[in-house]
Order: structure tokens, then C-alpha cells, then sequence
């Protein structure tokens, strides 16, 4: 319940360094600065004892700065029992090279806290999370100008509502008090759009993969995501959005999902709000009406789909199961699912991989959007809202006049009218520069894999792409 003293699971930044190498094995970069990317610069960790339940407890959390290549660095905060240090490093090294490939301007760093937090009431998670934050805070690891952290696995914006208090108690003359961390809810200075982002990335991401004929070719898919049969692992903060908007707004089947205690099936496509509110009722998937279960969860990874999305935890997706992967695609929702050797065996499968510093860049795009909302003190679209709806009436009043003119036997529909005269927006910018966002970074990542023969896969392309922005930056500082 307190202190944990979890081995490191072997590999996880091993796996990241090996596609890393896999990549500068194809550039040309000196390989002292080859070395310098790679490494992480610092990690700090941090014991603290709270007072709790008539006792003293004691915790244990991570801050890791992977590169400063660009300040602040960014990441998130992860409260999970299987913490350690090699994986908050594993994760900040993701986290530099996901900013570089989608262009938001931060170094890569990463934190987390051994702990469950189910084990804990609301007041003593908040006890815990303040006194963490004062930790981070007094060493500068909380700060709006050098390190801004955000929600991850096991927490969201209760906990971020709770450090950007903290921060601001300790730092009461910072007039930017409020960016020192992203995620916090709407009415503590966050973002419209930020809960969901990286599940609206997941979606916007596989939607500019199906725009490209020869992208699907590859895969051996066609037409587009309407009927699609996709597998989900991970019904969390991700992989519920991601699940829900996918088969919602795009038409595709869920036909399975993994959880915790196991999976459950259906070849007609499962109802995903229904499960997410049948898991927090019963705390799991089975029983869930009309679906077959299967108690032995991962069996499912392996079975027959169109698409395949790891949104859980790091090497989910392994030597060992890889070879029985039958998914033709796969997108990495998750930081990490597939360790080096699973994408290598499922590459040479023919598996076309999204890899996940494309894929779920949307929650640090939509960060980065909160983030100078905040330093601009200012909602987006206040000045311009009502600006724009005259414009649009101007329009939609000259529309009217030329129909009615010419005589032409047509009315704008209402829905129309609603769309172009009253737009949502702060939400309506957020998933536009999303879009914007995860189609450019494609365009990128794509140009790369198709220009070059010797570059085999999406994953190498992104670190292409993501290392040259990288090493241009160390090179204009004269390092
Ligand atoms: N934890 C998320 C990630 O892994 C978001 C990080 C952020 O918004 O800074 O990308």
C-alpha cells in the first residue's frame, strides 16, 4: 500500500533505444550527437513520508527529463503501482520525440508515483498528490517555464487541478501561475477537448491513414472505416474515446475488448458506451450482456480484426505472442505496447504499425493548445466569436440573395445555418488544430517511408522525421 519495490521490467527503454538505433542507423549524424539524443539527461527521485489513516507513509515518485532540447519540457504524470525508473525514462524519451514529430514546442520528460490509487480516499490522494507536487515544485520539475506536467495513466484533472493549487500557492506572484501544468478542468484554466484529445487523435490519425490508397494497400485494407472490425485493448481514458468516436462517428465495429479481468467479443460490434458504464458499475467486463467472454484476456490481441489498438500498458505485444498477431493494422494508442522485438516479427508479418509517438500525440497537441491559453489569458475565439458569425451571416445572406435572384428552388437547411452562424468555439478550434495537427504529421512521417527504400516502416520514418527537427535544434545551439 506504501513504499513499493518494484524491479525494473527488463527493456522498455532498451526497446525504445533499439528503434531509435534502428533509425540513425539510416541517417547521417555524428555519433556523439546520436549518443546525446538518445540518452536521458536526469532523473529525479523523490521519497516523501505522509501522514495518513494514524501513520506514516511512505511514497515513492519519479520526475525524468529526457531533453531540453526545448523548453519547457512536457509529460505526463503517471500513479500506478508498476512505476519505476527505467519506465518514467522510457516514457520521457517518447515524449521528446512525440513533440518533435507534431511539431508542439517542448523537450520530452515524464513522472510517476508508486501507487494504487483505488487503495486511496479523495482527501488522501489529495494529501499524497500536493505533497508530491511541493516536492517537484521547490525543484523547479513543476514550473510553467521549464516543466509542465499533465494527466497519464491513473490520473486525470482532478490531480492536475490539485498541483496547478499547489504550484500557485508556492509561486503566488507568477502571473502564469495556471500553465505549470495542463489537463486541469475547464473551470481551473483548462482546454475544451482536452479530456478526449488523445482519443480524438487515435480517430483523427487512423481517418488520414484511410485517406491514402496506397498507405492501405500495404496493409492489405481498403475503402474506409466504415465496417471496419477493431480490437481494443484498454478501456481507459484512450481507448474508451478512441473506441467510442470510431464506431459512433466513423462506423466501425468494436468487436472485441481487453480489460482487466478479461475480454469480451461480439462479431456484430459491442456497444462501447455501454460497456465503459457496465465496467465502472461492475468493475469489469464480464457479464456484459450479448458478448462472449473470455477470461484469458491477451488471447484476444491475437484474433482476426481489421485493425488492432493497444491502449493500455507498454509490451503488452511481445515476442512471445507477436508471431500469432493476426491484425493486418495496428495502432499504438498506448506508449509503448510493442517492444522492439514484436515489431520487428510483426513487420516482417507485412503488420502495418501507427506508431505511438503519432498516434497518441493528440493529448500533448491539445496540452500544448491549453498551455498558451493560458499564458495568453485568454479563451480562444472570445475576440474573434462574433467577428466570424458576421462574416458567416454575410455569406449565408448572400447565398439567400443569389438563390432567391435566379429563383433557384433551394433553402440552406437549418442544420446548415447552426453549423456556420454558431460554431462550439473554443471545442471547434481545439479539434480543428487537432486535425490539422495529426494530418500534417502524417504527411511527414508517410513522405519519408515512401521516398526512401531503405526505410521500411511508419516507426522509422517518424524517427526520422522527429530526430533530424531534434538534432537541428542542438545544432543551432552550437552543441
Ligand atoms: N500523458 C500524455 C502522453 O503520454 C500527455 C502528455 C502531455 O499532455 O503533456 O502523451
Amino acid at each position: 500500500m506504501t513504499e513499493n519495490s518494484n524491479q525494473p521490467v527488463a527493456g522498455f527503454s532498451a526497446s525504445v533505444n533499439a528503434m531509435y538505433d534502428r533509425a540513425v542507423a539510416l541517417m547521417d549524424l555524428s555519433p556523439g550527437l546520436v549518443k546525446k539524443i538518445r540518452v536521458c539527461n536526469a532523473t529525479y527521485t523523490v521519497r516523501f513520508g505522509v501522514r495518513l489513516r494514524g501513520a506514516i507513509h511512505t511514497f515513492t515518485g519519479y520526475r525524468s527529463v529526457h531533453s531540453e532540447h526545448m523548453e519547457p519540457v512536457k509529460g505526463g504524470i503517471r500513479y500506478s503501482l508498476a512505476v519505476h525508473q527505467d519506465e518514467v525514462e522510457a516514457l520521457a524519451a517518447l515524449m521528446t520525440y512525440k513533440c518533435a514529430l507534431v511539431e508542439v514546442p517542448y523537450g520530452g520528460s515524464k513522472g510517476g508515483l508508486c501507487i494504487d490509487p483505488r487503495e486511496w480516499e479523495a482527501h488522501e490522494m489529495e494529501q499524497i498528490t500536493r505533497r508530491f507536487a511541493y516536492e517537484l515544485i521547490k525543484r523547479d520539475m513543476i514550473n510553467p517555464a521549464q516543466n509542465v506536467p499533465a494527466p497519464d495513466m491513473g490520473t486525470g484533472e482532478r490531480e492536475m487541478a490539485w498541483i496547478q493549487d499547489q504550484y500557485q500557492r508556492m509561486n503566488t506572484t507568477d502571473i502564469n501561475a495556471r500553465a505549470c501544468v495542463t489537463g486541469k478542468p475547464l473551470n481551473a484554466g483548462g482546454i475544451a477537448g482536452r479530456v478526449e484529445a488523445t482519443g480524438r487523435g487515435v480517430q483523427y490519425g487512423l481517418r488520414e491513414f484511410f485517406r491514402h490508397e496506397e498507405d492501405k494497400k500495404a496493409a492489405g485494407l481498403s475503402g474506409d472505416l466504415d465496417g471496419k472490425r477493431v480490437i481494443v485493448q484498454g478501456l481507459g481514458n484512450v481507448g474508451f474515446h478512441a473506441a467510442s468516436f470510431l464506431s459512433r462517428e466513423d462506423g466501425a465495429k468494436i468487436t472485441a475488448i481487453i480489460e482487466r479481468d478479461g475480454a469480451i467479443y461480439s462479431e456484430d460490434g459491442l456497444d462501447v458506451d455501454a460497456v465503459h458504464l457496465h465496467i465502472r458499475e461492475t468493475g469489469g467486463v464480464k457479464d456484459f450482456p450479448g458478448a462472449t467472454f473470455e477470461p484469458e484476456g491477451a488471447k484476444l490481441l491475437e484474433a482476426e480484426c481489421d485493425i488492432l489498438i493497444p491502449a493500455a500498458l507498454e509490451g503488452v505485444i511481445h515476442a512471445g505472442n507477436a508471431p500469432r498477431v493476426q491484425a493486418p493494422l495496428i495502432i499504438e494508442a498506448a506508449n509503448g505496447p510493442l517492444t522492439s522485438e514484436a515489431d520487428t516479427i510483426l513487420r516482417k508479418k507485412g503488420c502495418i504499425i501507427i506508431p505511438d509517438m503519432y498516434a497518441n500525440a493528440g493529448g500533448v497537441t491539445v496540452s500544448y493548445f491549453e498551455w498558451v491559453k493560458n499564458l495568453s489569458h485568454i479563451r480562444f475565439g472570445r475576440m474573434e466569436r462574433r467577428a466570424e458569425e458576421a462574416r458567416h451571416q454575410t455569406l449565408v445572406d448572400e447565398l439567400e440573395r443569389l438563390s432567391k435572384n435566379q429563383q433557384v428552388a433551394w433553402t440552406l437547411s437549418e442544420d446548415f445555418k447552426t453549423r456556420y452562424l454558431r460554431g462550439d468555439g473554443e471545442l471547434e478550434l481545439v479539434r480543428s488544430g487537432l486535425d490539422d495537427t495529426m494530418r500534417t504529421a502524417y504527411g511527414a512521417m508517410r513522405a519519408v517511408w515512401h521516398a526512401r527504400d531503405d526505410v521500411p516502416d511508419l516507426r522509422t520514418a517518424a524517427f526520422i522525421v522527429s530526430i533530424n527537427r531534434i538534432a537541428a535544434s542542438y545544432q543551432a545551439k552550437g552543441l
